[in-house]
């Protein structure tokens, strides 16, 4: 097929990449241009999976010629319409071909890696070097890209990102950052006059398509505590949590509430499994008392079954002692907030296997999708009043679709992120299963199709996703879903409108993004 009613030269494609690169399969393209809610949209017109920056340009520069729509995707993991393309006249990229760890520089402290490379795949190739990526990656990290976090804002973890190779909309390269300097060529620092780094950083893709990569590496530190709180209400966790974080010294703060808790237990056996290995061998001193996973298993069950909420956390320091004295401040501040202290499983866990992909479906197969909120830490108790409040206006509602919510929280940095979600009885389609492992696909509870269920999920959360931005939330993979437009001053979104018409003055690149429709 070289042209169709859209005047799309395919063969151009094909030409560049092969034609295994090039998707036109309607199964291929519904996987492909689906994320997580699956959204009733119009398909694009073909996948390309393009391997280096030249090929990503050159693609781009096809594109722009016959000026088709480009919609950039990474592990495909969001939820927010970011690739998602709104006009059928569309090319998506895949990037996951770019997929290397180009060059680890640890006397500089720097590793510059390909935008499709998986957290997963970095943290991996830095560890025997007791190195890490100075950031948190996302949970979904064992899939979700590295170009993909930058594109969304990892809340609390972009002041790691050094710089980037971008490609325009119109195929022009350009780099940020220190190896924009000619002289210079390397990209060991951020700021060089303006940040250009950070306009591209959070723009999900609306800028230009990241090729490359550089963030900060850090020794791994020796010193590692772990503890974990219940409370009996969100409240007094979100307090507690919000003066740890004040304190300054944990480096991860996680909170679950009741639901999360009791499915944290049910966790797929295999899952499961593979987890506590981990913990096992990462953990063996840490965890002395505990000796072997099934006593772990057995420990982590036995405290979050009843557990109200749950709050877990992690300090790390120089050695061992710093790490404990530290934590010992943080234990006061759980019990100054009514706070029990719980085995410490669930962080060990975390620690252990910071990527897993657990989660995006509930422990009976339910569909889930999240929505979530950051807030300044002073505001926690009239934020969970007015969520509080949302879902017990709902109750009936929930009850006869019968969807169910919970709700993580987390703090990284001088914020408190709330994320309710929403679990509900539906399809698990092939865009799902290609996460999944193949001998999981049979295992798996299937449900009927059912939209009405999923429409009324989808309004659910637009309402309380609508009740933040009431209450002045920011949001991260802001995507075509949050009202980050209508958030905004006039003039400030005016500024940034002006800079997507000097970069895509044809609106190609994702176009609906940010408001840019
Ligand atoms: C189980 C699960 C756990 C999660 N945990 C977390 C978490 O802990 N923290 C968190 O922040 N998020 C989390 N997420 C949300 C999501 O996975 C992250 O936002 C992740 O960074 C998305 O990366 P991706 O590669 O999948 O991007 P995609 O979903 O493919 O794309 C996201 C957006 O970025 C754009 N994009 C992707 N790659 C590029 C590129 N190279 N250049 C330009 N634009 C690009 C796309 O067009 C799209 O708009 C989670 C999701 C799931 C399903």
């Amino acid at each position: 097929m070289n042209s169709n009613k859209y005047n799309i030269n395919i063969k151009e494609f094909e030409e560049l990449l092969g034609k295994d690169n090039v998707l036109i399969d309607e199964k291929d393209l519904a996987i492909f241009s689906r994320d997580i809610i699956e959204w009733e949209a119009p398909l694009p017109l073909l996948v390309i999976k393009p391997a280096t920056t030249s090929e990503v340009s050159k693609s781009v520069q096809i594109a722009f010629k016959q000026k088709i729509h480009i919609a950039p995707r990474g592990g495909g993991l969001s939820y927010t319409k970011g690739y998602v393309p709104n006009k059928k006249n569309t090319v998506m990229i895949d990037l996951k071909r770019l997929d290397k760890v180009l060059d680890i520089n640890r006397e500089d402290l720097y590793v510059t890696v390909e935008a499709g490379c998986t957290w997963k795949n970095l943290t991996d190739t830095l560890k025997p070097l007791n190195m890490r990526p100075a950031m948190t990656g996302p949970i979904s990290g064992i899939h979700s890209t590295i170009g993909g976090g930058a594109s969304q804002n990892i809340p609390g973890s972009m002041d790691a990102i050094l710089g980037m190779e971008i490609v325009l909309a119109d195929g022009r390269v350009i780099f940020t950052g220190s190896s924009s300097c000619i002289r210079s060529n390397s990209p060991f620092y951020r700021n060089y006059g303006p940040d250009l780094t950070g306009i591209f950083l959070g723009d999900t893709g609306s800028y230009g398509i990241k090729t490359k990569i550089t963030l900060r590496i850090e020794r791994i530190p020796e010193g590692v505590s772990f503890a974990s709180y219940s409370f009996t209400n969100l409240k007094n966790m979100a307090r507690a949590m919000a003066e740890v974080a004040r304190l300054g010294v944990a480096s991860k703060t996680f909170g679950m509430d009741p639901l999360k808790n009791r499915n944290s237990t049910k966790i797929d056996f295999d899952e499961g499994i593979d987890t506590l290995k981990e913990v096992v061998k990462n953990n063996s001193s840490v965890i002395s008392g505990l000796k072997n996973a099934f006593k772990v298993a057995t420990a982590t069950k036995k405290n979050l079954e009843y557990t109200p909420w749950s709050l877990h956390l992690t300090v790390e320091g120089f050695d061992q002692g710093s790490s404990e004295k530290a934590m010992n401040s943080v234990l006061s501040i759980c019990e100054k907030y009514n706070g029990t202290q719980i085995e410490a499983t669930i962080p060990l866990a975390l620690r252990a296997r910071p990527y897993s992909i657990r989660g995006f479906l509930g422990i009976q197969g339910e569909r889930w999708v999240p929505v979530h909120a950051l807030f300044p830490l002073s505001r926690t108790d009239e934020v969970v009043d007015k969520v509080e409040g949302f879902f017990s206006s709902n109750k009936k509602r929930l009850e006869e679709f019968e969807i169910t919510h919970s709700f993580i929280s987390s703090i990284n940095g001088s914020f408190w992120l709330l994320e309710p979600m929403f679990y509900w009885f539906d399809e698990v389609s092939e865009y799902h299963l290609q996460y999944l492992e193949k001998h999981k696909h049979k295992k798996l509870a299937r449900s009927k199709k059912n939209l009405a269920t999923r429409n009324e999920v989808i309004a659910l959360r637009k309402e309380l996703s609508n009740l933040f931005f009431e209450l002045g939330s920011i949001n991260a993979q802001i995507g075509k879903f949050y009202n980050f437009a209508e958030s905004l001053h006039p003039e400030t979104y005016k500024v940034l409108t002006e800079f997507k018409k000097t970069l895509d003055p044809q609106n190609l690149l994702n176009p609906g993004n940010l408001g840019w429709k």
